[in-house]
């Protein structure tokens, strides 16, 4: 260890204020600066907007020589960078947007030992070349960020970033700072693992984001319920709206324009001179939305997002977390809004199914969205399931501020109604080999004689109108509620329902099946599908 505690600490104080122009250090940051200073090496999991970046710049400031940060997001380094060169800091990046010359002068900058901080790519710091070039000059810290695409369970996942264990035996003096946003205990272990960090401390932040309204609302007309929500709640304030696919991007977009909120695409599909420009909107802008499929908001800092909607449901919580977690980094009140419904559960079940990847990736798939979804049906608070998941021990008494606790959903025995619906399906399949989806059951217990239904001959079913004590929408929440719950399956590319190993419980009567009860239709719409 080099220099006292007393001296790291008001050196990189004192960097805080001359460099960056803030008051104090935030949660973790100043113990993990300390430490990394100091020469030690760190896994530091923070939500995101936690202040991530401090936690490597300063000490890439403090001590001598060059920090070398690794990170995926080769799009953003410019970015950065330019961030960086504004607050005085001598920054560069080397990746393939660069030409032979533009990369020349880093090269020499940096063996003149004049570089601060240097943003790699991790295939370029794979390179030998390139670690030849950085063991010719003075590295003050690796930082690797995004340090979560080490996993290979992860949507993220980079195989350079497993070569990134070689850092530590090539030079084992220099303290390693991995950092990320996602992660659960098991992606934490793996991290330091896979990158050979098995003597780093673990500086854990808190993931409660205590500004942030959780809200989950039964879908009906999700185009609509969003537009009101906007209208009532965030007029003219900018946020992110995630759907699943880029046509229903593009439509959203659309539909918010056309109804005076202003609102611009972002997706995969588009150039990249479009999506740069509503991107740069988008930080620039005062109260602009942007509706984006997942490949949005990887590292952009806008500190006044008022919201975050979903219109389809997320694979995980880890990546709703992320993605709600991009609203109200300045503190200020700001909403996670998600409309849900059957649909939402029968799509990614059946995305997972014809999905590629093995049985194992589909097990963790599943599981993956089993807590998603029980996420969504949980009648207690949802930022207490939140912490839960991620480890954190939530607060009995419920946090206030999500719509849970605000206004408590009330339940009913759904046994009876449990045992109704998988009857129907045991039913079909044993008395007459066949296999339907949710629409077609419905309508059988309900007793609605459909086109289809009489093309069956469906009514001639001794289950045929046995469940006309409830509604349709009742129904398909109750379908979807046993789905979320695993007591029935979807199966195939037409979503058709079959039963679970747990069915046979309910059907036997040797359980209950307590449901959530199915909060008042939104007053905009009448239909009762498209949930
Ligand atoms: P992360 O990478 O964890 O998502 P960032 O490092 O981008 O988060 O920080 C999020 C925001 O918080 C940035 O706007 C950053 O400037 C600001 N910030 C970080 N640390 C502090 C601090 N100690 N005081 C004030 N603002 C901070
Ligand atoms: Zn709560």
């Amino acid at each position: 260890i080099t220099g006292t505690p007393e001296r790291t600490d008001s050196e990189a104080l004192a960097t805080l204020h001359r460099v960056f122009g803030y008051e104090a250090f935030r949660g973790a940051q100043a113990e993990v600066i300390e430490h990394v200073v100091a020469g030690g090496d760190a896994v530091v999991l923070m939500p995101t907007g936690g202040g991530k970046s401090l936690c490597y710049q300063i000490p890439a400031l403090v001590r001598p020589g060059t920090g070398i940060v690794v990170s995926p997001l080769i799009a953003l380094m410019q970015d950065q960078v330019d961030a960086l060169r504004a607050l005085g800091v001598n920054a560069g990046f080397m990746n393939s947007t660069q030409d032979f010359d533009e990369r020349r002068v880093v090269e020499a900058e940096f063996l003149a030992g004049e570089l601060d901080l240097l943003y790699l790519a991790p295939e370029r710091l794979r390179l030998e070349s390139t670690q030849e070039l950085l063991s010719r000059g003075k590295i003050a810290v690796f930082a690797i960020d995004e340090a979560h695409c080490v996993s290979q369970w992860g949507h993220d996942f980079r195989p350079d970033y497993l070569t990134l264990a070689v850092l530590g035996e090539r030079w084992p003096d220099v303290p390693r700072v991995a950092l990320t946003a996602t992660a659960t205990r098991a992606t934490h272990d793996e991290i330091t693992q896979r990158l050979n960090m098995p003597s780093a401390r673990h500086f854990v932040a808190s993931f409660d984001r205590p500004n942030i309204q959780y809200r989950i609302v039964p879908k009906a007309d999700p185009k609509k319920q969003l537009l009101s929500f906007l209208r009532e709640e965030h007029a003219g304030e900018a946020g992110i709206v995630y759907c699943l696919s880029r046509n229903s991007v593009e439509k959203t977009a659309e539909f918010l324009s056309r109804n005076g909120v202003e609102a611009v695409p972002y997706h995969a599909g588009l150039d990249a001179g479009t999506r740069a420009a509503h991107q740069s909107r988008f930080l620039r802008e005062d109260g602009l939305v942007v509706c984006a499929t997942i490949a949005f908001g990887m590292g952009i800092d806008k500190p006044d997002v008022r919201f975050v909607a979903h219109l389809d449901l997320p694979k995980s919580i880890e990546g709703y977390y992320q993605e709600t977690g991009r609203g109200g980094r300045d503190g200020l009140p700001s909403t996670a809004w998600m409309a849900y419904g059957l649909n939402d559960v029968i799509q990614q079940r059946k995305l997972i199914q014809s999905g590629e990847g093995d049985e194992a990736f589909r097990r963790r798939a599943g599981a993956h969205l089993d807590s998603m979804l029980a996420l969504c049906e949980t009648a207690q608070c949802r930022r207490g399931q939140l912490l839960a998941y991620f480890g954190q021990e939530p607060d009995a008494a419920g946090c206030g501020n999500c719509d849970t606790c605000l206004t408590p959903p009330e339940t009913w025995d759904g046994t009876v109604a449990a045992q109704k619906v998988l009857s129907t399906v045991v039913r079909l399949q044993r008395e007459r080999g066949q296999k339907f989806g949710a629409v077609q059951i419905v309508d059988i217990l309900m007793g609605k004689r459909t086109a289809k239904v009489i093309q069956f001959d469906h009514d001639q079913l001794s289950v045929f109108g046995i469940g006309e004590d409830l509604t349709e929408g009742e129904w398909r929440g109750v379908v979807r509620q046993l789905l979320a719950q695993g007591l029935l399956a979807v199966e195939g590319e037409y979503g058709t329902l079959v039963l679970t190993e747990a069915s046979g419980a309910v059907l036997r009567r040797e359980r209950d099946v307590p449901l959530r009860k199915e909060p008042k239709r939104p007053a905009t719409s009448s239909k009762a599908s498209g949930g």
